[in-house]
């Protein structure tokens, strides 16, 4: 069973976008099974909407771990690996997949982006930003996802780099993410502020 109120209370809210990770996890989990400490699952997601917190409550592929990896290219689209046998699966969310949005939820959210809001217009939002979680929810999973076994390479196990101190700030900073400049080593954002100067 997938654990829904657990995922709205990790999100903070219950959104379609929060149920296309569900949705999408829920295929992850049958498919390539959860993360855990004896089998690594490594998501990579191309979004960073409110579906990748469904993605990693549920799961296991979490940002701190480094196991979700986030491609910034603006897609509902979540790979998932299996490190220990390299099965890989794509899921693709349909255009428009949960169907057409109901007039009165374009209407008002219209009024709400627009600062015309009429009385009421915020809790209807809500209400109906809800529903249309819900249909997601409920749509069926081939009219919603693409799913295909795709052949990704394995992405590099996550490693631990050693930390220099920052010659300019005095913080300690990753060593591949330095800089050096005129022989001094640097974090990124102190060695920007120097570059600007310049
Ligand atoms: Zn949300
Ligand atoms: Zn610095």
């Amino acid at each position: 069973m997938i654990d829904i109120s657990g995922t709205r209370q990790f999100h903070g809210h219950f959104c379609p976008g929060l149920a296309l990770g569900i949705r999408a996890a829920e295929v992850a989990l049958r498919e390539i099974g959860p993360h855990s400490s004896d089998e690594e699952v490594v998501a990579i997601v191309e979004t960073d909407n409110c579906s990748v917190d469904a993605i990693q409550y549920l799961t296991g592929c979490t940002f701190g771990k480094g196991n979700l990896i986030h491609l910034d290219y603006g897609k509902n689209a979540f790979t998932f690996i299996r490190r220990s046998d390299g099965k890989a699966i794509r899921i693709v969310v349909r255009p428009n997949a949960a169907g057409e949005p109901d007039p009165e939820y374009t209407a008002v959210s219209q009024r709400l982006n627009s600062g015309q809001a009429e009385p009421g217009d915020a809790e209807r939002f809500t209400e109906l930003h809800e529903q249309r979680g819900q249909q997601v929810l409920d749509a069926p999973e081939a009219d919603l996802l693409d799913v295909r076994v795709v052949a990704t390479p394995l992405p590099a196990q996550a490693r631990i780099f050693r930390s220099l101190v920052c010659e300019e700030c005095g913080e300690s900073t990753m060593e591949t993410r330095t800089r050096q400049f005129h022989g001094r080593v640097l974090c990124i954002p102190c060695f920007r502020a120097l570059e600007k100067r310049m």
